[in-house]
């Protein structure tokens, strides 16, 4: 017998008889005799739609500024996932499963303050233990917890993820299973590229970066946990017939395993390929190049909570001028420039230029600590179909390159079919 959280996405319980489907997959696992909690999404494009009313409320009313209370947009967001605890509740009782939901204050999940994008702090899983002990199926609202002000908090978008790892890590779970609409974690994503492989594994480290840079299969946040608490993660289709041969395996189940990277034994060079669209390019020309610069810059866009990525300096032809060049979210440059603008000053810079609509396409892989030459394949690869580079960021494990919107598909099927990452 073992404890298993199950975690299904926002496609996965879309509709009612995507619910019953979800159902099936919990009751093979209870009718082996294991533990089991379920954490659950909204329906997919619920959480949007919920984003929409809440952005549009003010508008509406005619208000001055398009702000909102992030407290009463938590209240607003998190409802998605109330609704499908409930239901799923219903469904396994209606197929005489012992069940029933839990919101995160219930548990209760402890986050901190940040409403919108909170941090799971810390999560009593005794309740939840004793009632899994009794043979009762819990079934958690994901994206959602408490705050220090007692109100409910949302953990970010694709917050499900890390609700379902940190509530595994809570319970001592043998396994955490994020049900999703792909059949696991592939070389880049399997939307884009058709010819993308399944992995059987992948490190954390590589996940980590796949996550942060792109790949929405897992939250950051999530990966993270897992490697901490090292809680064995897999990524696995509901999609497929709940009771199909294998499904209930316990040790090897279909799908990707996170895990560490000891446990993979033929490591490539490169593992995968991500991409983060809604990048922007913001240029500072004419600095002068004088000690306390770069702080002048970016940190008055620190305060703002503005999230910089790819630096770019140039050195100065005569010490006295050079330019900075560096990535935001598209969505956040207007108010970089307004922040820029008002410490003009204290920065002293001529002119500021900015571009929207970049992609950030990224090689990743842990065996690139053990060899040259792999940033140099992926520019030629680039070159010779003609895509420009913009900027470029390397670490260890990964190199970020940043193009024009329009070629992201191209440049990610480029990158993935030069390191002989395609299927046969
Ligand atoms: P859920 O609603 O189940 O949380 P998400 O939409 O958040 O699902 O994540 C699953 C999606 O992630 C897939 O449909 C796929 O398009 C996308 N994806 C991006 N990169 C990858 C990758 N490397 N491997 C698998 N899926 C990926
Ligand atoms: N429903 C939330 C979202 O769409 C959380 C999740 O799906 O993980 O972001
Ligand atoms: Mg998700």
């Amino acid at each position: 017998m073992a404890r298993i959280v199950m975690k299904f996405g926002g496609t996965s319980v879309a509709d009612l008889d995507r619910i019953k489907n979800v159902a099936r997959h919990v009751k093979r696992e209870v009718d082996a005799g294991h533990e089991v909690a379920v954490v659950v999404s909204a329906m997919s494009g619920k959480t949007n739609e919920l984003v929409g009313w809440v952005q549009n409320t003010p508008k509406v009313v005619g208000a001055n500024s398009p702000f909102y209370d992030a407290r009463e947009y938590d209240a607003v967001v998190a409802s998605g996932e109330q609704v499908t605890s409930g239901l799923l509740a219903i469904a396994l009782q209606a197929m005489d499963i012992n069940a029933r939901s839990w919101q995160g204050w219930q548990i209760p999940i402890r986050t901190d303050n940040a409403h919108g994008a909170a941090r799971i702090l810390e999560i009593d899983g005794s309740d939840i233990i004793k009632r899994m002990g009794e043979g009762q199926v819990a079934v958690i609202s994901g994206f959602q917890g408490l705050g220090p002000d007692n109100r409910i908090a949302t953990l970010g978008r694709g917050g499900s993820d890390t609700s379902a790892v940190a509530i595994a890590a809570a319970v001592k779970a043998d396994r955490c299973d994020i049900y999703t609409d792909v059949d696991g974690v592939y070389t880049t994503d399997p939307r884009i590229v058709p010819q993308a492989r399944r992995l059987k594994k992948i490190a954390f480290e590589e996940m980590l970066e796949m996550a942060s840079l792109g790949a929405k299969v897992l939250q950051v946040r999530s990966v993270e946990l897992a490697m901490v608490h090292k809680v064995r993660t897999f990524v696995r289709s509901s999609f497929e017939d709940p009771d199909a041969p294998g499904m209930g395996d316990l040790l090897n189940p279909p799908g990707t395993l996170i895990c560490d990277e000891e446990e993979i034994v033929e490591q490539e060079v490169v593992t995968g390929i991500a991409y983060a669209k809604d990048e922007a390019q913001i240029s500072l020309r004419r600095l002068s190049d004088r000690p306390g610069v770069s702080a002048a810059i970016f940190g008055p866009l620190a305060e703002s909570h503005i999230n910089v990525d790819m630096i770019v300096q140039n050195i100065s032809e005569d010490g006295s001028k050079t330019d900075m060049t560096f990535t935001v979210p598209s969505g956040d440059v207007e108010k970089a420039i307004k922040v820029l603008g008002e410490n003009k000053q204290k920065i002293g810079y001529d002119v500021i230029q900015n571009e929207s609509g970049l992609v950030k396409v990224s090689v990743i892989g842990i065996g690139m600590r053990s060899h040259a030459g792999v940033a140099a394949t992926a520019f030629r690869a680039l070159a010779e179909k003609g895509i420009n580079i913009k900027a470029i960021t390397t670490s260890e494990i990964k190199i970020s390159i940043l193009i024009d919107g329009p070629y992201a598909e191209l440049a990610v099927r480029t990158l993935h079919s030069c390191y002989g990452l395609d299927k046969s």
